[in-house]
């Protein structure tokens, strides 16, 4: 399938576990063999206890909104129409924080609870999150 035109990963021995996870529509982390806590990106040892390795888990994907920024200048002519969005950083259930826009935009906020979403681009799939539900505290 072609590109949207969107610029893609450029994957590596160690990212490519993750972005094969989303294309079938999963998140993959990496969990120490040893101390079980999880990491994100991949690497070869743990940073918490040292252990050589790692395994990759699949997680649910949920997690919190640890903090956020809302971007209102595209940072490329392709992505002028989704001005403004929003990228958090996402404390995940379980152990892990990494990157990823939020939608709707608006729904961004500190300790909102947040759930995957496989954003499709062709040859490439986007993992986003979907923030926002019946169980937020939004006060
Ligand atoms: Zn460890």
């Amino acid at each position: 399938m072609a590109s949207d035109g969107r610029p893609g990963p450029i994957t590596d021995l160690d990212s490519e576990p993750f972005w094969a996870a989303l294309r079938r529509g999963a998140v993959v982390v990496q969990v120490c063999d040893e101390c079980g806590r999880h990491r994100f990106g991949r690497i070869g040892a743990c940073p918490y206890c040292g252990a050589p390795g790692g395994s990759d888990v699949e997680i649910s994907g949920t997690g919190t909104i640890y903090s956020f920024v809302r971007a209102h200048r595209a940072l490329t002519d392709t992505m002028a129409g989704d001005v403004p969005y929003a990228v958090a950083t996402v404390d995940l259930d379980g152990g892990a924080r990494m990157f990823g826009r939020i939608e709707p935009p608006g729904a961004a906020r500190i300790g909102a609870r947040v759930s995957p979403l496989f954003v499709d681009h062709g040859d490439w799939t986007e993992l986003r999150f979907r923030a926002g539900d019946a169980t937020d505290d939004d006060a």
